[in-house]
């Protein structure tokens, strides 16, 4: 009653053109624009001039690289923070520093960013998949398990979507079969699980900071661990096999390594970078949080669900799932079109990693059939089916990006009312 006596102001033709989807010719849901990213400004440029003029462009013997350091090690809570060139070179640097090599395999869920999978086969260990809890788009804890052989060296689960995995059930076979567990954190910049910041649970943590990441200096990575031994063999692996002290250039303790080093640009970036942070976490909690409740009661419709340790999500993306049977049989991309023309992106997110032929092409791989033989990578091969990932990627996934969630309360709004106009003509946009 309330709602139709706030219309009757507005005049009927106007109110069936706002009511009307835009893909049926009524007015888009949103007109503004959505906000921008990277968000940069003074401290950016001051942090950067000052490396520049310095003339100590690389962080050795540098003070810029220790400072970020620094920083992310005490908002991580953490006791050791190492900056790297990547987030794939933070998780390569991990595998290295606990020499995984040949004959061994690391379990990773497959719904991940490819990076996840080409650390691994960087090493020429084998890549374990293990299916997808379509609910919460995490890696299935309680499958792990089943997965783990003798050869078996490393656990290694995402924080996909910046939303921890089940971190309990994870560590808890973790420690029954004493493996450590590297956390895919490279989404995950400040999320919670009880209180503590993911990252500080496996043996160590990883972090992106490329372009699209929540921290972003172009490239970048870090690690994070509370391990002191673990955080000087990263260091080393980073580092061309030397110590951490830059000027006495002692031995580190293991055999292989690189340079992974971050710059001292990037460092200045993402110094700045993270005055910004807290304020940009509450904006997304926030904005997450309100759409979430809007969109919990639309049919067909859910947000991923969080699990029960999770005190804090990074809201990289924010996933949810879409049912078609709940929109008169609208296929996904077709919903997506709808959503497009109200002024909304979205996107399906990730192909299914296990049906990709570039993974696929593994089994053919020379080195791979001398180390693993022909039989074992036909086997290799045959498991790689994970059927509720295959389903939540090629019917019901869908993200809004992190940047849209830095916007105002009302834009999660327009959002919400898109989505209602389009499941309410849903008949009608399904025919076109
Ligand atoms: C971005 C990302 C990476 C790799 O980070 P880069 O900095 O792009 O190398 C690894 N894993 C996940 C889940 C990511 O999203």
């Amino acid at each position: 009653m309330g709602a139709a006596l706030g219309l009757s102001a507005v005049p009927y033709s106007m109110q069936s053109q706002t009511r009307k989807p835009a893909i049926l010719g009524g007015k888009r849901s949103f007109n503004g624009t959505w906000h921008g990213w990277p968000v940069f400004g003074t401290p950016e440029e001051q942090e950067l001039l000052k490396v520049l003029h310095s003339g100590q462009w690389c962080r050795l013997g540098s003070p810029t690289a220790p400072r970020f350091e620094d920083d992310f090690r005490k908002m991580t809570g953490s006791g050791h923070a190492l900056a790297t060139s990547s987030g794939t070179t933070a998780l390569y640097t991990m595998l290295g520093a606990l020499d995984i090599g040949p004959g061994d395999e690391v379990i990773l869920p497959p719904y991940t960013f490819i990076a996840t999978y080409n650390v691994i086969v960087q090493n020429y260990a084998l890549p374990i998949f293990v299916d997808t809890d379509i609910e919460s788009f995490q890696i299935d804890a309680t499958k792990i398990e089943a997965a783990i052989t003798p050869a078996t060296k490393v656990l290694m689960p995402v924080h996909i979507g910046g939303s921890p995995f089940d971190i309990d059930t994870v560590m808890k076979v973790a420690s029954k079969y004493n493996l450590p567990v590297i956390e895919d954190a490279c989404q995950a910049h400040f999320a919670e699980w009880k209180g503590k910041k993911v990252g500080n649970y496996g043996m160590g943590g990883a972090f992106s900071f490329q372009g699209s990441k929540n921290l972003n200096s172009g490239e970048g990575g870090a690690i994070i661990t509370n391990n002191k031994d673990f955080y000087n063999k990263c260091y080393s692996f980073h580092h061309q096999g030397q110590g951490s002290d830059a000027a006495s250039l002692e031995p580190g303790s293991g055999t292989r390594a690189s340079n992974l080093r971050l710059t001292e640009f990037q460092a200045a970036i993402l110094l700045a970078q993270m005055t910004r942070i807290p304020e940009q976490v509450e904006q997304r909690t926030e904005n997450a949080d309100y759409l979430t409740e809007m969109l919990s009661e639309i049919p067909g419709i859910k947000p991923a669900k969080l699990y029960k340790g999770t005190t804090r999500s990074a809201y990289h993306l924010y996933m949810f799932r879409y049912d078609k049977k709940a929109f008169a049989g609208m296929d996904r991309s077709k919903f997506i079109e709808a959503l497009s023309a109200e002024g909304i992106p979205c996107s399906m997110g990730y192909g299914t990693l296990t049906k990709d032929t570039y993974v696929k092409n593994l089994a053919q791989n020379k080195h791979y059939l001398q180390v693993y033989g022909e039989k074992r990578m036909k086997q290799w091969l045959e498991q790689l089916s994970c059927p509720m990932n295959d389903k939540l990627c090629e019917e019901e996934a869908l993200w809004f990006y992190q940047t849209m969630l830095l916007g105002s309360k009302s834009d999660m709004e327009m959002i919400a009312e898109a989505i209602k106009k389009i499941s309410r003509e849903a008949k009608a946009i399904s025919k076109l």
